[in-house]
């Protein structure tokens, strides 16, 4: 595809017998912001350093704005890459992080314009006034940000950052994760932000690339990843869905919750119900559901400033969620220890089996 700015074509990575990244393919236009989504451990770091160019790949072969730059070495590249711990020089200021590729590198630039660069850089990420503090002397969200403006400064067209936000407390993070975009958008970058955070993931990218064991299991937009999740497993990364186990035979599901008709259901290897958190509803337990019906014991509620999860036993210390939006009333309160019928429309539900069609 000609308007790629980037792309990998069957890319696999072995640490010995280890298979950290397996066949990985993937095209990124111009200044998509893509977010990668795994648990650790699933390759997402190893895909950034093949990227970058600090890792050769076994096979396959990394593009680049119309390049193949598989064997380009990494300071060639072009490509920025902020790192997971930030990797700043502790005795450095500020301007002098920022600066530190410019100077050192083979930018050609006069001393006059490296540091009007790094100024323009560091006002960017909203650091004005603090180029001359030692990198030890600011908070962790500050040193974020010039982890951050070291990179722009180079003016890469392409950005990978690693759990960029992960050091940072939540407020931080929503702030940070706008600037992100809005600075994405001033430079005109493609920016690639790993992330073990669902929410981080679906909030920022454009896209949302999957990644479980070295592969890519699901590439869509946040909507089409959250509407219909591709196998069970990324349901379960989602963090959104109950996945309710059973038996799926003859457009049927079997599971705790009776049976149920499902005209449509998604292949899969394993048989299981996924019924989103906001989906579920809360029935007095002497109630008849007509459809699903799953007995439960209320647990405990955690408010979560927009909405209410709700947390059941459904036995056996099967934990089902319930998530209330507070957008949509007031919640309903539950008596701890107490049983309730846990119901949901069956429609809404996203089936997975062995005998679905593909
Ligand atoms: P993530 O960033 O998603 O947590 P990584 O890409 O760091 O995952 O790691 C993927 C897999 O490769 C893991 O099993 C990890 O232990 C392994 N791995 C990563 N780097 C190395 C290395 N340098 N040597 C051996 N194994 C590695
Ligand atoms: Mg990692």
């Amino acid at each position: 595809m000609d308007t790629a700015v980037f792309r990998l074509e069957g890319v696999t990575k072995r640490y010995g017998d280890l298979v950290a990244l397996d066949n990985a393919t993937l095209e990124v236009g111009a200044n998509e912001y893509i977010s990668f989504l795994g648990p650790s451990g699933s390759g997402k770091t190893t895909l950034l350093r093949v990227i970058a160019g600090f890792e050769a790949p076994e096979s396959g072969r990394v593009h680049f704005e119309g390049r193949d730059i598989t064997n380009v070495p990494a300071h060639e590249r072009g490509i920025g890459f902020v790192f997971q711990n930030f990797a700043l020089f502790p005795h450095l200021t500020v301007i002098q992080n920022v600066g530190f590729g410019l100077t050192h590198g083979k930018s050609g630039l006069s001393a006059a314009e490296v540091e009007r660069r790094a100024v323009e850089m560091i006002n960017l990420v909203g650091l004005s006034g603090m180029e001359g503090r030692g990198v030890d002397q600011i908070s962790g969200g500050q040193r974020q940000r010039v982890a951050l403006a070291r990179t722009l400064a180079m003016k890469p067209k392409l950005v990978l950052l690693d759990e960029p936000l992960g050091a940072l407390d939540a407020n931080l993070r929503s702030r940070m994760r706008n600037e992100l975009r809005a600075i994405r958008e001033r430079l005109g970058v493609t920016f690639l932000h790993v992330t073990g955070s669902e929410t981080e993931a679906l909030a920022m990218g454009d896209r949302v690339v999957v990644l479980d064991s070295g592969k890519i299991i699901q590439t869509g937009t946040p909507g089409d990843i959250y509407d219909n999740p591709a196998s069970p497993d990324v349901a379960h990364f989602l963090n959104r869905f109950n996945l309710f186990d059973g038996t799926l035979s003859k457009g049927t599901f079997s599971g705790a919750f009776g049976t149920v008709a499902s005209a449509k259901a998604t292949r899969s290897n394993r048989d299981v119900c996924a019924v989103r958190y906001d989906r579920i509803r809360v029935l007095p337990a002497s109630s008849k559901a007509e459809g699903p019906a799953l007995k439960a014991t209320f647990i405990a509620s955690e408010y979560l400033g927009s909405s209410v999860m709700n947390f059941f036993d459904a036995g056996g210390g099967h934990l089902v969620e319930m998530e209330h939006h507070l957008s949509l009333g007031a919640p309903d309160t539950y008596e701890p220890r107490q049983d309730y019928l846990l119901t949901w429309n069956p429609e809404q539900a996203i089936v997975f089996g062995r005998e679905a069609g593909q």
